[in-house]
């Protein structure tokens, strides 16, 4: 046997190791081991390794120095666990290494990825004949989609950006609420647009858009809408701003990270109604539908503007009729994000997936009861995965999360909501299990009565 020929049973140890060990550790890594990831700043060295040496390394530095957000109570940001079949699939495409660009260069990551996008579309019940493209995360899906509603809007004014550019071009207008989750600033930014063009609209008591106090639109105009506010989850009237939006020729974009799965189940999809009117829609993989990190999708209409905008053409990449991942992503380059789409709808069905919306749901109200109960406030309207709540004092808030956050058993952070500082819940990890509920409701008590009552 080679010296190398055993990496891959070390990697597989390593990760067997990992897992077993994953929901009776810390959640954050030990001062302990953040005190080791000293030890990997060496100089470059001159020699090599042995391969086996280095998997085993990078156990014994890297797996205590993760964050156990693939457990089942990290409940911090909204990240989302990796279900073992999509982690599995990851290890094996990983092993194939494909470059997604072409179909040339990979008919199995072209038609994986023309087979799941076409699932998510049923699944989540949007056009049928849209386009789908394969990126990073939501951020990125919303540019790509903004990139093809700039290029959409300006071409039906008789303006070819892809030629001229922007400096000269129709002025587009930017509209947003005011609780817009930050990316999709960013995201305009990437695409040349300047903060100051952004029309910001005021919203209700749980984040959403007020309908009557945005300004009127003109095809001109891109709209972007939320499907599931980032701290409580709420989601906007699709039904009456795309009404309008259609009638004045306007684009409307959705960013539905994780709310957009809300569409996969049928106790929630009423939350969602009208969104099918929308122009282009974004979904994180990532997130509640539990995939490894990055992996996202989009949606679009207009599939002529998308081609647009990123078709690479020359006579070596030999296009075909096939799909041609990268008519539809700003990379060339890049992995077949479509396998673990694939796997994780075939092993879990339509049903499968409602049930973990469905399943994050119900322990979100499980979570909102019991702190309803401790004392808390919660200060959302909880409709989907999300759960804001705090204590009256501020100071108390804070010293309350930082006991929970320094338990070791359960991780969540701050936000601010209704400008008060606040703690937020966000069930969106598959693993999630009523005990893991149950435990977690135990911390959030125990700090409750040290801070607010001095009980140990
Ligand atoms: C997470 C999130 C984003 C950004 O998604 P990335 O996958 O991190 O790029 C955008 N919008 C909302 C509502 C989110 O929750």
């Amino acid at each position: 046997m080679k010296k190398n020929d055993c990496v891959f049973d070390a990697a597989y140890q390593a990760s067997y190791e990992y897992l077993k060990e994953l929901n009776e550790r810390d959640i954050m890594p030990t001062d302990a081991a953040i005190a080791s990831l000293k030890s990997l700043h060496i100089p470059m060295p001159d020699d090599g390794q042995n391969d086996v040496d280095v998997i085993n390394e990078l156990h014994e530095i890297g797996s205590p120095n993760t964050v156990a957000s693939t457990g089942g109570r990290y409940f911090g940001f909204v990240v989302g666990g990796a279900l073992p079949v999509t982690m599995a699939a990851h290890w094996l495409s990983t092993v194939w290494d494909q470059n997604a660009g072409t179909w040339i260069l990979s008919p199995i990551a072209g038609e994986l990825e023309d087979v799941a996008g076409k699932w998510m579309l049923d699944l989540l019940d949007l056009p049928r004949d849209a386009v789908f493209g394969f990126v990073t995360g939501a951020t990125m899906a919303t540019f790509s989609s903004i990139a093809a509603a700039r290029s959409a809007l300006l071409k039906r004014k008789g303006f070819d950006v892809k030629k001229s550019g922007l400096f000269n071009a129709p002025k587009i207008r930017i509209i947003m609420s005011e609780e817009i989750h930050p990316t999709n600033i960013a995201a305009f930014g990437y695409a040349g647009f300047g903060l100051d063009q952004i029309e910001y609209v005021p919203v209700d008591e749980e984040g959403r858009i007020i309908v009557d106090e945005m300004p009127e639109l003109d095809d001109l105009s891109i709209v972007i809408l939320q499907a599931g506010n980032i701290n409580s989850g709420s989601f906007d009237d699709f039904d009456a701003v795309t009404r309008i939006a259609n009638d004045a020729g306007a684009w409307v974009h959705v960013d539905g990270a994780f709310g957009l799965w809300a569409r996969a189940s049928a106790e929630k999809k009423h939350l969602t109604h009208g969104i099918e009117k929308a122009d282009s829609w974004s979904v994180d993989g990532h997130k509640w539908l539990n995939l490894p990190q990055d992996s996202a999708i989009y949606f679009c209409r207009d599939g002529d503007a998308v081609n647009d905008v990123f078709g690479v053409t020359a006579t070596y990449l030999m296009r075909d009729q096939n799909r041609q991942g990268n008519n539809y992503t700003p990379e060339l380059s890049r992995r077949a994000r479509g396998v673990e789409f694939w796997a994780a709808l075939k092993s879990l069905g339509a049903k499968g997936v409602a049930e973990i919306v469905d399943r994050s749901c119900y322990h979100a109200v499980t979570f909102t009861i019991g702190l309803k109960e401790m004392g808390f406030t919660v200060m959302n309207d909880v409709v989907l995965n999300q759960v804001v709540f705090a204590v009256d004092d501020q100071e108390k808030t804070k010293a309350i999360l930082e006991h929970v956050q320094n338990s070791g058993v359960v991780w969540l952070g701050p936000t601010t909501w209704k400008d008060k500082y606040a703690m937020r819940i966000s069930v969106s990890s598959a693993a999630t299990t009523d005990i893991d509920v149950r435990k977690s409701l135990k911390v959030f008590e125990r700090a409750y009565q040290k801070v607010m009552n001095g009980n140990e």
